[in-house]
């Protein structure tokens, strides 16, 4: 299904700043950076109200696979950072507007029309929770989140918290006067430097009942939790694509496409581009769709699209040669970038369990995922 109206203008809106956020990325890449100007573009071109529904007056690209499997490689395209840093935006207002009710889902739809930013913050510190402990009208939080893209700027953060270890999460939605509570000391990543991903601590915040988000367990729904993968995965694709647009750049100005073998790389990076975004234009589709099986299909799509990535990456560095390594040429900053982002959340687990699909679903291999005709 193409995008609607409302989405392909929000498209088109995002079309026209894309270059100057890709203008602004180099001088991004620093330690503690942050792209508040990028932020800004996108609320000024209505991208940080159009995941909302028309009803609450955005253009529904949160739920729009097209559209938004568009938005996200566009903007990963430009900026892996604020790629990363929009997915989690767009991620908040789903669960929100999914999990919340009638009244939070109002308020939070209408910071989002009035430039909130937000986050979504689960990873914890390995052996701690994020607790949180009732109290008279509300709750108070006790822990730390880490990992938290935005740490320190962004406006709404949703995170997971318990009761106790073992416990179902309970997502939280937290309001985060800028620069309260983050710590960025740890962020010493090689790339993805300007997402400003760090530490959180909430210690002692006390919030009323409405902060709290669905029951507990509702932020690992499923299918929702595993196959939303494919919008990280829609980013990682825009990462290949402008890795891809840096050799061909090299290659031009060198005048060195014509030889062969740099010919063949250039073949082959562009089919791994365009394989990635095929796997993610077909995953999008399925699992916006609800299909019974869009977990395992994801699985297979984030991992293709890490495959074609880390191939892009192997060819640029060989193509290039030694000035793929060396600042300020483009290729060095976004194969340090995309190296990085794509780092996710178990990936040998996501491979066996659609593994564990295949081997276990009935009818003809060829007819594997045709249900819902994802991919056609
Ligand atoms: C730029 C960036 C921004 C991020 N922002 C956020 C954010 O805003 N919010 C947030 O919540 N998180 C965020 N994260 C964290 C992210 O969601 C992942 O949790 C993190 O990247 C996981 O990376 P990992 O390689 O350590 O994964 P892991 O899952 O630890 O995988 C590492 C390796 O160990 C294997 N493995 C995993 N589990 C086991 C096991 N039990 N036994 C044996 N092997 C295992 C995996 O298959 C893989 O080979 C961010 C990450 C990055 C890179």
């Amino acid at each position: 299904m193409p995008p609607s109206h409302d989405a392909s203008r929000c498209l088109d809106a995002l079309r026209r700043i894309l270059p100057a956020i890709a203008a602004r990325a180099p001088a991004l890449d620093v330690d503690g950076a942050f792209p508040a100007e990028d932020v800004a573009a996108l609320g000024e071109a209505g991208l940080l109200a159009a995941p909302l529904p028309p009803e609450h007056g955005g253009a529904g690209l949160g739920t729009d696979p097209a559209a938004l499997a568009e938005a996200l490689r566009l903007v990963g395209r430009a900026s892996l950072p604020l790629g990363r840093l929009y997915e989690g935006h767009v991620n908040a207002l789903r669960l929100v507007l999914r999990h919340g009710d009638a009244a939070q889902a109002a308020a939070a739809a209408a910071d989002a029309r009035d430039g909130a930013f937000f986050g979504v913050w689960n990873t914890d510190v390995p052996g701690e929770i994020l607790g949180l402990e009732p109290r008279a009208g509300g709750i108070r939080l006790q822990g730390r989140k880490i990992l938290c893209s935005g740490a320190g700027r962004v406006d709404r953060a949703l995170v997971t918290a318990r009761a106790r270890p073992g416990d179902l999460p309970q997502m939280v939605l937290v309001p985060l006067p800028p620069g309260e509570r983050a710590d960025l000391a740890r962020w010493t990543a090689q790339g993805m430097r300007a997402s400003a991903t760090g530490a959180v601590d909430f210690t002692g915040l006390d919030l009323p009942a409405t902060a709290l988000i669905g029951p507990a367990g509702a932020y690992e729904a499923q299918p929702d939790f595993s196959a939303g993968a494919w919008r990280f995965a829609a980013v990682q694709a825009g990462g290949i694509e402008a890795l891809a647009e840096a050799l061909r750049d090299h290659l031009r100005r060198t005048e060195r496409g014509g030889d062969p073998y740099q010919a063949a790389r250039l073949g082959e990076v562009a089919t791994a581009a365009a394989g990635a975004r095929l796997w993610v234009e077909a995953a999008a589709v399925r699992a916006e769709a609800g299909a019974e099986d869009s977990v395992a299909f994801v699985n297979l799509a984030r991992l293709a699209v890490e495959r074609a990535a880390l191939e892009a990456l192997t060819l640029v560095q060989r193509s290039i040669g030694l000035t793929a390594f060396l600042r300020p040429h483009p290729a060095e900053r976004l194969s340090r970038d995309l190296a990085t982002y794509l780092r996710q959340p178990g990936p040998d687990r996501a491979l066996a369990s659609a593994a564990a699909h295949v081997l276990a679903a009935p009818g003809a291999f060829g007819d594997l995922w045709a249900a819902t005709g994802a991919g056609r």
